[in-house]
């Protein structure tokens, strides 16, 4: 009780939320993970932040940060001890300065991914994350998830788009560090703990952020493909021809977009689903149209003579670019409407995910006759989403029934060929346990040295990471 009066004393009555209320902030996106809490908190400014974090502090009451609750390893929701309070960001969305000149963008860390492009386009210029749930994700969870999404082969991951941060600590200190220099070497670069912790080490709220010029024109294809080796062959031939001008290089199964255009009514599939991959390329131009479709014409013609691309669709419009990116976009949606299905969001060196797919899709069919690859992800950096559904006539819950088999197959491959189990999605409560068999055991003491000196009193998001 005392707890929730200081509570309601920090952020105001209505901003103190239990029972029903809480509800919608208790359950993951996946539906995978559901918790209990004292309370949800919903502050509404850095200082309301503090001073929650120095109320549950003293009542030694966890905290579980949260955005817009669309991760996918269970990293904001919390156990169900009934033990947690849950601090939702969403509340703090001002942005707080554009500074055109300097190429940087200072907000707060509930604004929703999607306000923060349009702030940036507002003063024309681009903020180039850029994902599926940009529509519900918020900035401080895309940065304390380190979130990557389609553009990071061009621009990087939030780690790289991040100058400063502006964070409350366990003990309701405020470090601001919000600023907006891209030359600092004056010690240990704090953000970068902060960045990817998952909200382990403390509360983002609020970050200065790199801006980009705005492409000239951009140019968007849908390729057909005969193999994934094809793919990586039609990679490297971009990244030769467009060098930085190549954006997004997105690949899918045949099964994954089948099913996804299945699934959801409004996709349309603009080339017969005849080949076993595709890809998603997008250009983007700082001189103009023509160069730009000059470019991008004589890439495709060159892939289609090397037999690297079997067929095209090439987006003439705004619109069709869009319906293209529709497709990859769904994919989640769709898949999550089918029931879902085993994640894994593994990064490898471009030049095995070839032989990797070969292989672990034949060693997991043999133990498994029943299973289907769903298999698509941001193949220019590495990075997939390898995710194992049931082939029609066996129910979903068979390949959930035997998720830990799977899970240990998928992730020796990836640890056998020097790759990392989560690329984009964070650790959270999924694979918190997995990784302790493949990051060497300093990494995890080290690791387990940093959280106990930032938040001794292990208050901080716990039972996720680490
Ligand atoms: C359809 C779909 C597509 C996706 N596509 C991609 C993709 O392409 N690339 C990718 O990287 N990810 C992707 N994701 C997952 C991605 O991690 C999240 O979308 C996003 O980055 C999380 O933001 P959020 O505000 O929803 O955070 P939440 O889900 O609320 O929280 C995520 C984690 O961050 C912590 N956290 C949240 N806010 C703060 C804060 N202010 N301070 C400290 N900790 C905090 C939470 O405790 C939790 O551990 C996708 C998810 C969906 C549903």
């Amino acid at each position: 009780m005392k707890l929730l009066q200081a509570l309601r004393a920090a952020v105001g009555e209505a901003n103190v939320l239990i029972g029903a209320d809480a509800e919608p902030y208790l359950t993951d996106w996946r539906k995978r993970y559901s918790g209990r809490a004292q309370a949800v908190v919903r502050p509404g400014s850095t200082e309301e932040v503090a001073a929650v974090v120095r109320a549950c502090a003293d009542a030694r009451a966890p905290m579980v940060p949260q955005g817009g609750n669309t991760g996918l390893v269970g990293g904001g929701t919390p156990d169900d001890s009934g033990a947690a309070v849950v601090v939702s960001l969403r509340r703090m969305q001002r942005v707080r300065s554009i500074d055109s000149a300097n190429d940087t963008l200072t907000v707060e860390a509930g604004c929703v991914l999607q306000a923060v492009q349009q702030a940036a386009r507002s003063q024309g210029r681009l903020f180039p994350l850029s994902l599926a749930a940009e529509g519900s994700a918020t900035i401080g969870g895309n940065l304390a998830t380190n979130a990557g999404g389609t553009q990071v082969l061009r621009y990087g991951n939030a780690r790289d788009l991040t100058l400063g941060l502006e964070v409350v600590l366990a003990s309701g200190e405020v470090w601001d560090g919000l600023r907006g220099l891209r030359k600092d070497n004056t010690g240990y670069d704090l953000k970068h703990l902060f960045i990817g912790a998952e909200g382990t080490l403390g509360i983002i709220t609020a970050a200065t952020l790199k801006l980009f010029p705005l492409p000239a024109a951009q140019m968007t294809a849908l390729a057909a493909l005969p193999s994934l080796a094809a793919a990586a062959d039609l990679l490297q031939r971009a990244r030769a021809a467009a060098g930085a001008a190549l954006t997004a290089f997105e690949v899918m199964g045949r099964i994954t977009l089948q099913h996804a255009v299945e699934t959801l009514p409004s996709l349309r599939m603009p080339l017969p689903l005849a080949q076993p991959w595709y890809v998603l390329l997008e250009l983007s131009d700082a001189e103009g149209e023509a160069h730009a479709t000059t470019l991008f014409e004589g890439l495709l013609a060159d892939a289609m003579e090397a037999g690297e691309i079997v067929d095209a669709a090439v987006a003439r419009s705004l619109a069709e670019a869009q319906a293209l990116w529709q497709l990859r976009e769904g994919i989640p949606e769709a898949h999550a409407k089918r029931g879902g299905n085993v994640k894994h969001d593994i990064s490898l060196p471009v030049s095995s995910i070839a032989e990797f797919v070969e292989a672990t899709n034949a060693e997991l069919r043999r133990r498994f006759d029943w299973i289907e690859p769903i298999v698509f992800g941001h193949l220019g950096d590495g990075n997939l989403h390898y995710n194992m559904g049931t082939v029609a006539g066996t129910p979903l819950a068979v390949a959930f029934a035997h998720e830990r088999e799977i899970n240990a197959i998928v992730n020796d491959a990836v640890h056998a060929r020097g790759g990392s189990i989560s690329a984009e999605h964070g650790l959270g409560q999924l694979k918190r346990e997995a990784i302790t068999r493949y990051k060497p055991a300093l990494e995890i003491e080290l690791m387990r040295r940093i959280k106990a000196t930032l938040d001794p009193f292990g208050l901080m998001n716990p039972g996720k990471v680490i």
